[in-house]
């Protein structure tokens, strides 16, 4: 079944201006802004401007010009942020939760960029 986007999900309200965000960088294709509910110093959210629900959704659909902008989106926050490792920063992880098992709370693909401490192991232990 192909993806049914939901456009009233709440990052395509900040898309339309409905909503206020702190933008961090905005680009033709993606905008990335600041966490509402940060968990970590830097919680940056980056999305893709189109209509795509989650990655697999977006790496399989969207045009190669919205792919590159996104992911030179992501590059540039972590270089504005100061994050990048080979240039003296102390690192991130990027995270991008799709579906059910992977707990997504906002049906529009977004990537978070944690950073600035240390984020432990990836998953907990299954317990
Ligand atoms: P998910 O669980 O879908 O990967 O993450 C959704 C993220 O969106 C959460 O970290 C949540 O704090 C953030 N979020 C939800 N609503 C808003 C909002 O209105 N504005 C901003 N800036 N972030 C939001």
């Amino acid at each position: 079944m192909a993806y049914a986007y939901d456009d009233q999900n709440i990052f395509a309200c900040i898309l339309r201006k409905e909503i206020p965000n702190k933008t961090v960088l905005e680009t033709p294709h993606s905008l990335a802004f600041e966490d509402i509910r940060p968990q970590a110093p830097n919680h940056v959210l980056v999305i893709p401007k189109g209509r795509y629900v989650c990655y697999d959704h977006f790496a399989l659909e969207a045009t190669e010009v919205e792919i590159v902008d996104f992911t030179r989106t992501i590059g540039a926050v972590c270089k504005m942020l100061g994050l990048q490792p080979g240039h003296d920063g102390q690192g991130y992880r990027l995270i991008s939760n799709a579906g059910t098992h992977g707990v997504q709370e906002v049906p529009h693909l977004h990537v978070h960029i944690l950073a600035g401490r240390s984020l432990g192991r990836m998953l907990q232990p299954a317990g």
